[in-house]
């Protein structure tokens, strides 16, 4: 058995050269008021940092830290921290208190050993900040303060991604600010390949992912053979500038939305002329909107006699028919593996969507086939996606919802990128914690 306070200290906070002074219960029974330890930190009388000179000690101050749980309880770890001054008195030194970054790290209010957990199980394990708040009996802050802290050299770590070759944006509001809620947004940079969020950057335009893109090495970015877009238009300069050599392609799923949009379109249209109104619920085309927009092979034999029943009673002029015809065969092209019998297939259904004899919006969708031609056959021989990009952004918006009331973007991206980024966690137990962003100083 231990019963000399310094082993009992290295015992049962891990800590050695440590005394443990004592321990101190404020609260009643059975209480949540957390339980004190106090400490001093050993070892030799330190010298002057300025003249190297001899020391004596002034006194000490305390320290107030969040501790992990023990014994059920919260726990505030009360260190004596001691305050030293240079004995030359014409030495221009002030004085200095004990730092031991095993304890704590400066300007943080949790203990190294708490600050690491949280990060792990927030940052890692997707637990709420406020989950963690309550456990360790703190303000939500404290907690964001030591994941953002020891969460920055895994997020920052040059070993995080390696090489990427194919790379997806996109754009997520990632919060509402002030009294108008105006609207704050981010950029995703995606490597589709591996589901890895390579980074965020602020704003929705191709400025801030462009400079990104720049400032990675020469030999990363000849490595990206392609980059994928959504089709909105808004990334393909993006690409033809910091990437020249990637192919860019098309996403098969905006792809079909579109032509789901087409299809919407002609059904509006033909109603509004047929019945004079917006669609209803008693209207034939109404009533097999979803229908419509459903994919072919999944619509039960139920769901394609009343397809073809409404279509009949609302369509007069095959209108409809004719645009869900052409969303059809867009499908049909993303079952071709073949690149030939693909781009054949793509060359047929541009020239017959725009045939002046075709609705307008099957037209519409003709020209769009016609100007992402390349774009659209690049997938034919990638077979990628923007896919992951999108449903990180839905880890995103998730994260967003865990973490309400971050709207620093700064440590919006550190979380992020804990969550999404794939940081190397094996780390996390030998980083040096980064607490430049920390504002409240509690003494040096
Ligand atoms: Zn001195």
């Amino acid at each position: 058995m231990e019963q000399n306070p310094i082993r009992i200290a290295e015992i049962l906070l891990g800590l050695k050269d440590v005394n443990l002074i004592g321990v101190e219960d404020l609260g009643d029974e059975d209480s949540k008021t957390p339980l004190r330890v106090h400490i001093e930190c050993l070892g030799e009388r330190p010298k002057c940092p300025v003249c190297n000179g001899m020391s004596y000690s002034k006194g000490s101050s305390l320290v107030e830290l969040i501790d992990l749980q023990s014994f059920g309880r919260p726990v505030r770890l009360i260190w004596h921290k001691r305050r030293w001054v240079c004995k030359d008195e014409t030495c221009i030194a002030p004085s200095w208190s004990d730092v031991d970054t095993r304890i704590a790290a400066p300007r943080l209010k949790l203990t190294d050993r708490a600050a690491r957990f949280a990060t792990r199980v927030v940052g890692r394990d997707g637990r709420s900040v406020s989950s963690v708040a309550r456990e360790l009996d703190c303000d939500w802050h404290t907690i964001n303060d030591a994941v953002i802290a020891y969460g920055t050299p895994l997020v920052e770590d040059p070993n995080r991604f390696g090489e990427v070759r194919a790379l997806g944006l996109d754009e997520t509001l990632f919060y509402r600010e002030g009294r108008y809620r105006t609207q704050k947004w981010s950029t995703s940079i995606v490597d589709v390949m591996s589901a890895t969020l390579l980074d965020v950057v602020p704003g929705k335009g191709g400025a801030e992912p462009k400079k990104w893109i720049a400032s990675q090495p020469r030999e990363w970015r000849d490595d990206i053979k392609w980059g994928t877009l959504d089709l909105a238009g808004s990334y393909r300069a993006v690409f033809k500038e910091a990437l020249p050599n990637a192919v860019l392609v098309a996403d098969p799923f905006h792809l079909i939305k579109i032509a789901n949009t087409r299809l919407d379109e002609t059904r509006r249209r033909v109603q509004q002329n047929i019945l004079g109104h917006r669609g209803r619920g008693g209207d034939p085309l109404y009533r097999i909107r979803r229908l419509l927009n459903m994919a072919k092979e999944k619509l039960t034999e139920g769901a394609n006699d009343k397809l073809t029943r409404f279509l009949e009673a609302g369509d007069p002029d095959n209108e409809v028919a004719t645009s869900w015809r052409a969303k059809e065969s867009l499908r049909e092209l993303y079952t071709y593996r073949d690149p030939d019998l693909a781009r054949d297939h793509l060359d047929a259904l541009i020239s017959d969507f725009t045939d002046n004899q075709r609705p307008p919006e099957v037209q519409l969708l003709g020209r769009t086939l016609k100007s992402w031609h390349d774009e659209i056959l690049a997938w034919h021989r990638s077979f990628v996606t923007n896919g992951p990009t999108e449903s990180m952004n839905n880890l995103i918006k998730r994260i967003k919802r865990i973490a309400f009331g971050m709207t620093n973007f700064a440590n919006f991206r550190i979380r992020v990128l804990l969550s999404a980024g794939k940081p190397d966690w094996s780390l996390l137990a030998t980083v040096t914690p980064v607490t430049t962003h920390i504002s409240s100083a509690l003494g040096s």
